[in-house]
């Protein structure tokens, strides 16, 4: 119909239309290599971890935070050779609420680590990212200059699976990380659960970020988020609010005074810091360094590092009976016989379990 209104021919009619114009790709063809992962052999991966190449190091990551076979097959020998050569960075846990200021704090403190010629990893644990599939911590553009430094690397939280699972990989891509040459490593989480705990697992240093005035001094905190920090800072201590963040200091210090003394000789530190106008930023590095000295000196930091490897030997090993378990087909059948059983009250829940876990060991 249109074409009999759109006559190009006709000198009188103002309704013309262009000739098609061949659209370039918006894609560039240079990206689109790196966008597609070319297939490396393990020998490759791991060369060019430990060459410090960014974009293996990535695709190592992705193969690490996969859940198909063959990609974790390839992840844990590329993991295993890259072993000897981890283990030399300082691992700084941070958390805080959402909103406490982790990032702000993270690209103030990182950006004056990397002008020092540190290199640094900014890895993220937020359980929230399995649930709403978009993540808290995952947002790099919350890091603008750290996402441009190229001697920081960030990776948002794995996605996929349990806590515990996003914790296993996120101890890999630690040991994949130090491979590839950096010596700080950062994992951030928000203060919110359980998060920590496997934070505090895998890190040498723990950092709380509190608010001042935010009604939980001494109160709405959880005790065991703080037992498990070795420094709190007061941050957003800048304009009316600095006042009221020394004020909190000072009650966290009274209320941590009350704790019993930690075995590593460390006695944990509060302070304030913005980062905003920078002040007390420093203060974070000055006293994880000091905290690294104290504990290599006295041993408790090569105790605490062994302490959590026996942790990830007896969790990998859950882990793979687990996985064992649920994915043997004669179990899946018997398991879903057994629920039936237990719902009708044909057996009791404790002894069809035992019959589960007899009869899987006895058709291994
Ligand atoms: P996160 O959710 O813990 O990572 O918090 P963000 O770093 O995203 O910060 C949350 C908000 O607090 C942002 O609007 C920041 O600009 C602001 N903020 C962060 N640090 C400071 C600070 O030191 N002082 C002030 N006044 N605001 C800050």
């Amino acid at each position: 119909m249109y074409d009999k209104i759109i006559d190009n021919n006709n000198p009188h009619s103002n309704l013309k239309v262009q000739p098609p114009i061949n659209q370039p790709s918006q894609i560039n063809k240079e990206c689109l290599a790196h966008l597609k992962p070319k297939k490396r052999s393990v020998e490759e991966y791991v060369g060019g971890i430990l060459e410090g190449n960014r974009t293996i190091l990535s695709q190592a990551i992705t193969l690490v935070e996969s859940s198909l076979y063959e990609h974790q097959h390839m992840a844990q020998q590329i993991i295993e050779k890259c072993l000897p050569y981890a283990g030399k960075s300082i691992r700084v846990g941070i958390t805080g609420v959402p909103g406490v200021g982790k990032s702000t704090t993270i690209e103030a403190l990182g950006t004056s680590l990397t002008a020092k010629g540190h290199r640094l990893a900014v890895l993220a644990i937020d359980p929230s990212s399995e649930k709403t599939k978009g993540s808290i911590l995952g947002d790099k553009t919350r890091m603008e200059t750290l996402a441009n430094d190229p001697n920081s690397f960030i990776r948002p939280s794995p996605s996929a699976g349990s806590l515990g699972g996003v914790a296993r990989k996120t101890r890999e891509i630690i040991v994949l990380c130090e491979a590839a040459g950096f010596d700080i490593v950062f994992v951030e989480t928000v203060g919110v659960g359980q998060s920590e705990v496997a934070v505090a697992s895998m890190v040498d240093f723990f950092l709380l970020l509190q608010l001042a005035n935010a009604g939980d001094e001494l109160q709405g905190i959880k005790r065991g988020i703080m037992e498990m920090a070795d420094a709190i800072s007061i941050n957003k201590a800048d304009g009316d609010n600095k006042q009221l963040c020394e004020l909190a200091a000072q009650q966290y210090r009274n209320a941590l005074a009350l704790f019993p003394a930690s075995e590593s000789g460390w006695k944990p530190v509060v302070f304030t810091s913005s980062a905003y106008t920078l002040e007390g930023i420093d203060k974070i590095w000055e006293n994880v360094t000091k905290y690294v000295q104290i504990t290599k000196a006295n041993g408790y930091f090569e105790s605490k590092r062994n302490e959590q490897n026996l942790r990830i030997l007896s969790e990998t090993i859950d882990f793979y009976l687990k996985e064992g378990f649920y994915n043997n087909d004669k179990i899946k059948d018997l398991l879903e016989k057994s629920r039936q059983d237990v719902l009708a009250n044909k057996i009791s829940a404790y002894v069809a379990a035992q019959n589960l876990v007899r009869e899987y060991f006895q058709t291994k």
